[in-house]
């Protein structure tokens, strides 16, 4: 039988603002400030699922769910992320695995990856063992070195039999 491979990538950024919680992976982290958008600004997820449909050449998050749409206002990206599994699902894709990088200055990520990774895994229906999260900083430079933003980078690999 042969199959069909092929990649994604994804990125996504979002501003640190005062007033919201801070929602990484699906997981709500202990942060005085949160992400800002019209989602829950899961950046994590965000380029999750951008990387899994970019494998799938099905447009993007921005497409799918437009900002201006007032039914995604404050959407948990966890929810998004369970549509796009059951849209490249319908077309025939299996995710394979998923490797991600989020990088943020504040607050430490470290002790939250476990909880992350573990919550990717179960919305996109992968193994465990296929699935990564790696936390870095920002080495003080930047606007996430600065504080100002966390982003993510996402990397997917899909099959179709
Ligand atoms: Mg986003």
């Amino acid at each position: 039988m042969s199959c069909e491979h092929r990649v994604g990538i994804g990125w996504d950024r979002h501003r640190l603002v005062e007033g919201r919680p801070l929602v990484l992976g699906g997981v709500e982290i202990p942060h005085d400030r949160g992400l800002h958008g019209h989602s829950d600004a899961d950046a994590l997820f965000h380029a999750a699922i951008d990387a899994v449909l970019g494998a799938c050449g099905a447009d993007d998050i921005g497409t799918l769910f437009p900002d201006d749409d007032d039914a995604h206002r404050g959407a948990d990206s966890a929810a998004l992320a369970a549509r796009v599994r059951r849209l490249v699902e319908a077309r025939g894709f299996r995710i394979v695995s998923l490797d991600t990088i989020v990088v943020a200055e504040r607050p430490k990520l470290s002790p939250h990856r476990a909880a992350m990774r573990e919550r990717l895994a179960a919305t996109f229906g992968v193994e465990l063992d296929r699935v990564n999260v790696k936390a870095k900083t920002g080495e003080g430079v930047g606007p996430t070195g600065r504080r100002e933003t966390i982003e993510a980078t996402a990397v997917a690999l899909v099959t179709r039999a």
